[in-house]
Formats: C-alpha cells, sequence, structure tokens
C-alpha cells in the first residue's frame, strides 16, 4: 500500500510504458514503482550526529600562563608553569615551571 505524498489518498499501481508506477486517483499524483506493485518505501534520512569534538588532552605544548620566577640554569626571570598530580590524589599537585628563555623545566619543590 502506498499513499500520495500530496493529498494523502491511496495510490494505485498501473502499467504505463512498460513500467510501473503508482497513480494517485485524487489528484493524479505519479511515482514510478521500484519494483512491480511493492510499497513505496521512504527514503530513511540517515542522520548525522554532529562529529563529537575529540578532546585531546595535552599537557604540552598549549598556552601557559607565566610567572616571574628565576631560571635555575640560565637566570631568566620568567616561566612558563603548571601542576602536575604527581603524589597521591589527596595532597596538592605540584608546580612544574619552563623557562620562557632556554626551555629548562624543573618542579617547584616543597
Ligand atoms: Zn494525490
Ligand atoms: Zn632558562
Amino acid at each position: 500500500m502506498a499513499f500520495c505524498p500530496r493529498c494523502g489518498s491511496l495510490m494505485v499501481p498501473q502499467k504505463v510504458g512498460g513500467k510501473t508506477i503508482l497513480k494517485c486517483r485524487k489528484c493524479g499524483f505519479e511515482k514510478e514503482a521500484t519494483s512491480g506493485i511493492s510499497v513505496l518505501r521512504e527514503k530513511k534520512v540517515i542522520e548525522h550526529k554532529p562529529s563529537e569534538g575529540i578532546i585531546v588532552e595535552q599537557n604540552l605544548p598549549r598556552v601557559l600562563p607565566t610567572v616571574r620566577v628565576e631560571c635555575p640554569r640560565c637566570g631568566n626571570k620568567e616561566a612558563y608553569w603548571w601542576t602536575m598530580q604527581t603524589r597521591a590524589a589527596d595532597e596538592p599537585p605540584t608546580r612544574f615551571y619552563r623557562c620562557t628563555k632556554c626551555g629548562y623545566t624543573w618542579r617547584e619543590y616543597e
């Protein structure tokens, strides 16, 4: 069974020029039958979900805040800093520094 997409009436199969079409007897809408008098299937709309953003966790490189701290290697007075949980979870995370000039990385010892 197929229904007219225009008026909703029942469409009837008719042979026209060797191929079968479905014709609405009410409004005259015609549609080519895919195979014989089989039911016309509506196209399945495949919904593409918006691709979920892949969250890539990276420690470096990224835009890191800088702090005024002296590099123990070159004496530069500015370094990037970030924190990382290196010990037990109930302890405060360790702060790391990276010299903006020479790239030397060190950790803050408390
Ligand atoms: Zn119709
Ligand atoms: Zn340095």
